[in-house]
């Protein structure tokens, strides 16, 4: 056991504070990682102030994680020592069911493991993750990572990036699809970036005018406000796609009315509280309502190389563990510039 400095949340109501965990020395088919840095994802909040209910205390944090590789276990063939690597939001699941057989782990029908607040596939330990020094993971949940691309703006990919770009390939966007984004924050901005660079025309919908600018710089085609009712009206049956990022209930009725027939709304956000749909806003129109949860290993190595490959990167802030809890105030006022990371080496 390695004892690694971490930074955790010991309850809901209670800030994230210094806190020391045990990481497993590395078995045969294991990768430890020194981590470079750590994206904050709005999940993270979610977790740590116990929203979706379920959070195991104490718990860390992060799953948007880029590092380098400092041990391998003797099994390890695709990493060594030195390599450069990023771990998502799962690190393991059964490996046999359909959906494992699919490429599809993060629908594992035994429950996969995240990479934090989950039960290992043994049940025997809780995951901590990546607002720590170190990290060890089976080697089949590692990605490859290319040090073309400035690291501390590849890390949000790890979540942000797949999150978005998985529903993007599964709906098959391409060129001439009209797009709308809801909520711009981390996942929005980078479903902006990822859709317009497979040829989408892009609007950005959001309740705050100060991210117009932005909007357009991140290679949106249009902007529109969502709290301006005679906007929304104007807008309706407009997009063949909507796809919703917001991290809290909101009325999907008044989105799916944007949807032109056969239009597609997929759900990315997790707001903690229920919200009603109403039957006509599907039936007029033969709308669909869908949702989508992050991508699994295979299709993350090929979103991360996609990126490489296209120069696609997450516009971060970089911070210190230090400042984490006002990162998440500022995140939870919509005060983000597109993604807080964590530069670990402030943890020593
Ligand atoms: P984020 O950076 O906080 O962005 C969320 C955006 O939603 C905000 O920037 C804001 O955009 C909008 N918003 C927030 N509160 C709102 C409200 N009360 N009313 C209307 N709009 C609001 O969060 P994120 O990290 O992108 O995560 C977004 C959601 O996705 C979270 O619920 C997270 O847990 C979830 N998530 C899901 C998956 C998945 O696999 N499906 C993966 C990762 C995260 P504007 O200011 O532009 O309106
Ligand atoms: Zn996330």
């Amino acid at each position: 056991m390695k004892d690694v400095k971490a930074y955790a949340a010991q309850a809901a109501d209670k800030p994230l504070a210094p806190f020391h965990i045990d990481r497993r020395e590395p078995v045969s088919d294991d990768v430890e990682i020194k981590i470079l840095y750590c994206g904050v994802c709005h999940s993270d909040i979610h977790t740590a102030r116990n929203e979706w209910g379920g959070t195991i205390y104490p718990t860390v944090p992060g799953h948007e994680i880029v590092g380098t590789v400092t041990r391998v276990g003797d099994q390890v063939s695709r990493f060594k020592v030195g390599d450069t690597v990023g771990v998502g939001c799962f690190v393991d699941s059964c490996g046999h069911c359909k959906s494992c057989e699919d490429d599809q782990e993060q629908y594992c029908e035994n429950g996969h493991t995240q990479t934090y607040n989950s039960y290992s596939q043994d049940k025997k330990t809780i995951t901590q993750g990546g607002y720590a020094s170190h990290i060890v993971v089976k080697e089949s949940f590692v990605l490859s990572v290319s040090d073309r691309l400035p690291l501390e703006k590849v890390a949000p990919l790890l979540c942000a990036g797949i999150t978005t770009y998985s529903p993007l390939k599964h709906w098959n966007i391409k060129k001439g699809d009209k797009l709308a984004v809801l909520g711009l924050g981390g996942l929005g901005h980078m479903a902006v970036k990822l859709a317009s660079s497979m040829g989408a025309e892009v609007t950005v919908l959001s309740r705050s005018k100060s991210k117009e600018k932005d909007a357009v710089e991140l290679g949106a085609h249009h902007f529109e406000l969502t709290t301006d009712k005679d906007n929304m009206a104007r807008m309706a049956n407009s997009f063949d796609f909507i796809i919703d990022t917001v991290s809290a209930q909101h009325d999907y009725n008044e989105y799916l009315a944007l949807l032109h027939n056969n239009g597609i709304m997929i759900l990315l956000g997790v707001p903690p509280t229920p919200s009603e749909v109403q039957a006509v806003h599907l039936i007029f129109g033969r709308r669909s309502l869908v949702g989508s949860l992050v991508g699994g290993i295979k299709e993350t190595q090929e979103m991360l190389d996609y990126c490489a490959e296209h120069g696609i990167t997450s516009d971060v802030e970089m911070i210190s563990i230090d400042q984490i809890n006002e990162a998440y105030e500022r995140t939870l006022n919509g005060d983000v510039h597109y993604r807080f990371v964590i530069d670990m080496a402030t943890l020593n």
